[in-house]
């Protein structure tokens, strides 16, 4: 099978990792990819939003298989564009269409389709410029602290904890009124506040089955104690111990199930990732956010765990077929540390060159934000790269992750200490 991964983080090169195991690939391509991917794959020098370029690669290099990594081209509809082809009729794609990815492009579109089938979900209300002011007179009757959030995509940053009325108030203007986020915040949902362990489950659809992928927590604040500056994920682990049977059984009935049967009830086709934030509140799951692909960097985590043939699953979900799929998953632990530029997440350093790939042994490295120049690995983005540990024991996949970020060398490195810490505190209180 030739298969064509879009995008160019750690995600993908987790992506193209995995299926260069599966003996049903032929030929790997990765558009734009990284320096990582080169050495599996080929690279093809294509943005990921330049659909007729991808056209035109997947008909060049016969793709039986395209798999979306990055929210971007789903929301703006790649699936659709690609389909209205009718020479390109065989062609599987992991990823939903822009309906079916609306469940991240919007989250006004999401909190009605969770409310409609019952998934549940903080109770909110959306608000739009000309409405304002019933939005204003609403949050003065809510408690604090309060959640406002951007409807539209807003590169992770839409999302506003607010900690009493004034700040509330003023964030809901600078949103409405200000355009603070752009068009993503035309409308703004306000949402009430659930404390609890956050955790992301992922599931793998074929429109009418899905699999249940392995769940992970992820880390986003830049310092230690998830403290500082939101970024784009510093590190994650799976297995999640507090993700016990009971909980997922639970996320099962409630979330998954719901889900899968809203999005057909809809007439939504969904074949693809569906990556679910919940927040477990009191032993009982809700739903922050859906988004409509992988996590970064959770999938440096998850994809280790599977012990099937990946490639096969993603096939599988893309012809609606994954009934006659079983997934496998492993008992190890895996952990991930990201190495960031130094800066990150202000503006940050670029250019570093890299070194210590040779010390990094008992670690899967996944490129993230590189780029070659000559003979040199550079820094090219706020997360350089992914350091995954993989063991028996969670202790020793933290241990093994920490080593492998400590052996990279760059200058500005900086990466938190503290990865997996808290899990395996729960794991031994
Ligand atoms: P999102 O972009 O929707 O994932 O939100 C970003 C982060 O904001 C989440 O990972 C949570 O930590 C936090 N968050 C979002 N919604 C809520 C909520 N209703 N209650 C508490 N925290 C939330």
């Amino acid at each position: 099978m030739n298969v064509l991964i879009l995008g160019s983080g750690g995600r993908e090169h987790a992506f193209a990792w995995k299926i260069s195991q599966s003996p049903l690939l032929s030929n790997l391509f990765i558009a734009p990819g990284n320096p990582g991917t080169a050495e599996i794959g080929t690279n093809l020098p294509i943005q990921v939003t330049d659909f007729e370029a991808i056209k035109e690669a997947i008909k060049t290099h016969q793709i039986e298989l395209l798999i979306v990594g990055p929210e971007e081209p789903l929301v703006k509809g790649v699936r659709d564009y690609l389909e209205a082809d009718e020479s390109l009729k065989n062609l599987g794609i992991v990823g939903p269409g822009k309906l079916g990815a609306q469940l991240e492009g919007s989250k006004d579109f999401s909190k009605n389709f969770m409310n409609k089938y019952q998934v549940p979900t903080a109770k909110s209300k959306t608000f739009v410029k000309d409405t304002i002011e019933e939005g204003l007179a609403y949050l003065a009757e809510q408690s604090f602290p309060i959640v406002l959030k951007a409807d539209g995509l807003a590169a992770g940053k839409g999302v506003i904890i607010a900690q009493n009325l004034t700040e509330a108030q003023e964030t809901l203007k600078e949103m409405l009124i200000d355009a603070k986020f752009g068009d993503a915040s035309a409308k703004v949902v306000i949402e009430e506040f659930l404390q609890g362990i956050e955790l992301s489950v992922f599931v793998l659809s074929d429109g009418d089955n899905y699999v249940l992928l392995p769940e992970a927590k992820d880390y986003k604040r830049i310092r230690e104690n998830d403290e500082g500056l939101n970024t784009g994920g510093m590190g994650a682990v799976s297995p999640v111990s507090f993700a016990n049977e009971r909980f997922m059984e639970k996320v099962k009935q409630k979330v998954i199930e719901p889900t899968i049967k809203g999005l057909k009830a809809e007439g939504i086709p969904y074949q693809g990732f569906i990556f679910i934030g919940l927040m477990n509140h009191e032993g009982e799951p809700y739903v922050i956010e859906y988004n409509a692909r992988m996590g970064d960097p959770e999938t440096e985590v998850v994809l280790p765990r599977i012990e099937s043939d990946f490639l096969s699953l993603l096939f599988a979900s893309s012809k609606g077929k994954l009934n006659a799929q079983k997934i496998v998953l492993s008992e190890q632990y895996a952990v991930t540390t990201v190495v960031v530029a130094g800066g990150y997440p202000e503006s940050y350093r670029k250019g570093d060159v890299i070194s210590g790939f040779d010390k990094v042994q008992d670690a899967v490295l996944f490129h993230a934000g590189t780029k070659k120049e000559g003979d040199a690995i550079v820094t090219s983005g706020g997360r350089v790269m992914a350091l995954t540990g993989i063991s028996n024991t969670l202790e020793k996949a933290i241990q093994k992750s920490q080593k492998a970020a400590n052996a990279i060398q760059y200058e500005g490195k900086h990466f938190r200490k503290d990865i997996g810490l808290d899990v395996l505190r729960y794991e031994k209180p």
